[in-house]
């Protein structure tokens, strides 16, 4: 098995497990996904060809790593080995962005040098437990959050002095605190040491306010092709009432707004929720609200005031939506949904239920590759309102 894979692109690939398609021709990549996305979906609608991208490695704009102590090497950080907890050390990742690969890298060495020990897992000692990289695609701003075991890091001051030196384009790091025993990465304090406390970055002509804890799209090149086609399915001509259902920082929710009436978005992570509060003003948005609650219960709410809704964008975790969701959608029955999934199972799923218990009816699908070398798949679908007795 190690001989096999010697000639790989990625000397951990075979025990990191990240990167299903690491050595295979892009073009072949792109097949495989069209011809999965078809499988599980043309029995709802027509497939449209997948939107790959032009150059596709170090796309993703968040980089994650886990410190561990190892025998014989000090300090190592890297990623879970796939289904279990030993680290692989990683130095250079081909999904990655390249700067913050170096500024682990530093964070790192750093530790070495001001002896901050690597949180241990099992025994709860150490400090240094990960770190979380985010870099903002059109700004170049940088975010690093050390995330610890316990809240007070030694000489804070000199280890962030030593970092923005070897590293000047950082401009904000956060200490967030997770002593829990847990696979997230990130616990509930934060403490902002550097800069601002967040990054801004740009897409669709608009500017996003992003803390560490919100969720923000990893590959913002495929993301605006993938916004785009959202507002094509979406066909607004500036009348309409649009709900975006788990909108996180307001992203969409913001890029059709000068197309739209009203936007109403709608996230249960209450710092998303703040950050499209002031994504809306920063823009200079007056027709956008946004809630923090559940999607399937905010909707559901709204079915039960007979509210008037036009077009929902929803756009759900990989679990997908739920039932209590989709027969909200079907009591407020919008002309037009647009459903974004980053799991296509899971949206086979949300469209047998949803096409069978209602008129709704698949126009559109269109795969776009959020993630190359890696398996998965995003995918788009245009859901439309059907007359009865027309088909
Ligand atoms: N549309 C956004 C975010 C999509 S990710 C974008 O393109 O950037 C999915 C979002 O759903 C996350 O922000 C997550 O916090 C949120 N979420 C998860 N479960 C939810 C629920 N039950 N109700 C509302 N939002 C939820």
């Amino acid at each position: 098995m190690e001989n096999k894979k010697k000639q790989s692109l990625c000397p951990a690939s075979t025990k990191c497990g990240g990167c299903q398609f690491v050595d295979m021709p892009y073009k072949e990549q792109l097949k495989r996904k069209q011809k999965r996305t078809e499988q599980l979906l043309k029995q709802f609608g027509k497939v449209r060809p997948i939107v790959g991208m032009a150059e596709p490695a170090h796309y993703r704009n968040k980089v994650h790593a886990v410190f561990a102590f190892q025998k014989g090497r000090g300090i190592v950080s890297g990623i879970y080995q796939e289904k279990s907890h030993r680290v692989v050390p990683v130095e250079n990742c081909l999904l990655e962005n390249q700067k913050a690969g170096e500024i682990i890298q530093s964070v790192r060495e750093l530790a070495k040098s001001f002896k901050i020990k690597a949180y241990d897992e099992d025994s709860g000692y150490g400090l240094l437990r990960h770190v979380l990289v985010r870099v903002g695609h059109a700004t170049g701003e940088i975010m690093v959050v050390l995330v610890l075991g316990s809240p007070i890091l030694p000489s804070k001051k000199n280890f962030v002095n030593e970092l923005c030196k070897l590293h000047p384009e950082i401009t904000t790091i956060l200490v967030n605190v997770n002593n829990k025993r847990t696979s997230m990465v990130l616990g509930e304090r934060e403490q902002v040491i550097y800069g601002k406390g967040y990054i801004e970055d740009e897409l669709c002509g608009r500017r996003f306010k992003i803390s560490a804890k919100s969720f923000y799209q990893v590959n913002s090149v495929q993301t605006e092709a993938l916004y785009a086609k959202a507002v094509e399915y979406a066909q607004l001509t500036g009348k309409e009432t649009v709900v975006d259902a788990y909108c996180g920082i307001g992203t969409i929710a913001l890029a059709v707004a000068g197309e739209a009436g009203r936007v109403i978005g709608v996230e249960l992570n209450k710092d998303a929720v703040r950050d499209a509060v002031t994504n809306a003003r920063i823009n200079q948005i007056k027709n956008a609200d946004f809630y923090q609650n559940d999607a399937g219960r905010f909707l559901t709410q709204m079915a039960e005031a007979e509210e008037k809704v036009d077009v929902v964008f929803m756009d759900p975790p990989r679990s997908g939506s739920t039932e209590e969701f989709l027969d909200a959608l079907i009591r407020i029955r919008p002309e037009r949904v647009v459903y974004i999934s980053c799991e296509p199972e899971t949206l086979a799923r949300d469209l047998k239920y949803l096409t069978e218990k209602s008129s709704y009816r698949v126009q559109e699908i269109t795969p776009v590759d959020m993630f190359p070398f890696t398996g998965n798949v995003e995918v788009i679908t245009k859901i439309q309102f059907v007359e009865k007795g027309r088909k």
